[in-house]
């Protein structure tokens, strides 16, 4: 086929560019840039312990958490994804952006610590969107929540109240007769 052959068979078809609401979809499992939700975060540290190139961080005060995380480190693994128990991390469709600065590359997340409903002391959280996840239904995670809802202390405290009452049997309410 000669120059003028192929200007004419290129002419006679149909362009060939795809238009911006035609673009060709994300494969299901594209791995595009990290999301994290942070009301769905426990500050567990699965996803410190599993990504190799350390790319995660946690950091803990007395009153905070804050989930940091470093996209120049990130290999796109998808480890930590599928380790994360709440599901809190998710690969979006959308390519990681490019960044300019170092700064630009890093996601900084506060995480609220909760209150022991019992005693008021600051007690990692679990929220009932992550409970529910880890229960795999909102009625399991409802009779859990009461129970995950305290602290270690008040917890080894219902414990202990639990087996003396199924010892002893419940404490009496007024004066004998
Ligand atoms: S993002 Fe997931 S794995 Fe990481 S600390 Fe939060 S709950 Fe744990
Ligand atoms: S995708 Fe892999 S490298 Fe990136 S933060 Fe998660 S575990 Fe680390």
């Amino acid at each position: 086929m000669n120059i003028i052959e192929i200007l004419l068979h290129n002419f006679a078809n149909h362009d060939r560019t795809r238009k911006p609401d035609n673009r060709v979809p994300f494969p299901t499992d594209f791995r595009g840039k990290l999301e994290h939700n942070a009301t769905d975060c426990t500050l567990c540290g699965t996803c410190v312990y599993v990504c190799s190139p350390v790319a995660i961080e946690i950091e803990k005060d007395e009153e905070n958490g804050f989930w940091e995380y470093d996209g120049g480190r990130c290999t796109f693994c998808g480890r930590c994804v599928n380790s994360c128990p709440t599901g809190a991390l998710s690969f979006s469709k959308q390519s990681a952006p490019i960044a300019n600065t170092r700064a630009q590359e890093m996601t900084h997340h506060y995480v609220a610590y909760q209150h022991c409903s019992r005693c008021g002391a600051l007690i990692l959280p679990l929220p009932f969107n992550a409970l529910s996840k880890l229960y795999h239904s909102d009625e399991a995670a409802q009779k859990a929540s009461e129970y995950h809802q305290l602290c270690e202390r008040c917890r080894n405290r219902v414990h202990s109240e639990t087996i003396k009452t199924s010892i002893t049997g419940p404490k009496a309410t007024g004066p004998k007769a």
